[in-house]
């Protein structure tokens, strides 16, 4: 392995699809100010990590967002309100990124030019807006048809310029991968897959995914990185009380031995923005 990108999509646990309309925002329990266990784990284990933060929680969180840069990390943006994209007008979304990134630049005091869609719905004309706000990343593309509300991002025009990295002029795209096998494509690179599957068996499909690429993406949400209870609301269905649920407990744990076991194969862990300059690209 060459490259591995842990990223972390910085919201809170109800913003969440299947949570977000339901009324969990007023219990008051937030998970991001428990990220310091996994920021600690990070500095041991020498990783650098890109966080797309959620822009309206960016000034609550503005000391966390400071702390993150202070240990070497990158900032970039997980859109205003972690609402899809496919539910949103090219005019909406352009106007409500444009306030995104300067909600996180005024917390963070740092320039923001990386850009994750929520759940992956990113659509190549809201590419094409980020581009105009001044973005230079995005890190959204995913194949994986068989889930409902992700896209696999149309990337006419750009150069696959490595595994996993495409590249249009100055602004790189970074895929999030799957495993193929047979006919279907296994998310294996982060969120409730990561939990889901215990570490033998994600170290036999990672083994998998190594034998056919170099780089590789992981995605984590502040929710599975802290074992704090989080009070879901009672109407909340069983399948998606177990998809917000399973594996928690261990997680972070889980996490790290993933770290080692690509570092173990030569993976170096490194920021997108760090990428891109080693790159020539920024
Ligand atoms: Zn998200």
């Amino acid at each position: 392995m060459k490259n591995a990108w842990l990223t972390v999509d910085l919201e809170e646990w109800y913003h969440l699809d299947y949570l977000k309309h339901l009324p969990c925002r007023e219990t008051g329990a937030r998970v991001i100010p428990r990220i310091f266990d996994f920021l600690d784990m990070l500095d041991e284990e020498g990783v650098k990590v890109t966080f797309f933060c959620v822009a309206e929680i960016a000034e609550q969180n503005a000391g966390i967002l400071r702390e993150i840069l202070r240990r070497g990390h990158a900032i970039g943006c997980h859109g205003l309100d972690h609402e899809l994209l496919t539910e949103k007008s090219l005019e909406q979304f352009t106007e409500e990124t444009c306030r995104a990134k300067a909600l996180i630049e005024a917390a963070a005091q740092r320039p923001v030019t990386g850009y994750r869609a929520s759940c992956f719905t990113m659509e190549r004309d809201k590419l094409e807006a980020l581009r105009s706000l001044g973005f230079k990343y995005d890190s959204s593309k995913i194949r994986f048809a068989q889930h409902p509300l992700y896209r696999n991002l149309d990337l006419t025009g750009f150069e696959q310029v490595d595994d996993l990295v495409y590249a249009e002029g100055d602004f790189t795209e970074y895929e999030i991968p799957t495993l193929d096998l047979a006919r279907w494509s296994l998310p294996i690179s982060g969120g409730g897959y990561m939990r889901l599957f215990p570490f033998w068996l994600l170290r036999i499909l990672l083994g998998l995914y190594a034998k056919k690429h170099e780089n590789f993406t992981i995605y984590v949400h502040p929710f599975e990185l802290t074992g704090m209870p989080l009070p879901l609301p009672a109407q909340l269905d069983a399948k998606n009380r177990f998809r917000c649920l399973v594996g928690r407990r261990g997680n972070l744990k889980k996490l790290r031995k993933v770290i080692r076991w690509l570092k173990k194969r030569g993976a170096r862990f490194t920021t997108l923005e760090a990428d891109r300059r080693e790159r020539g690209l920024s």
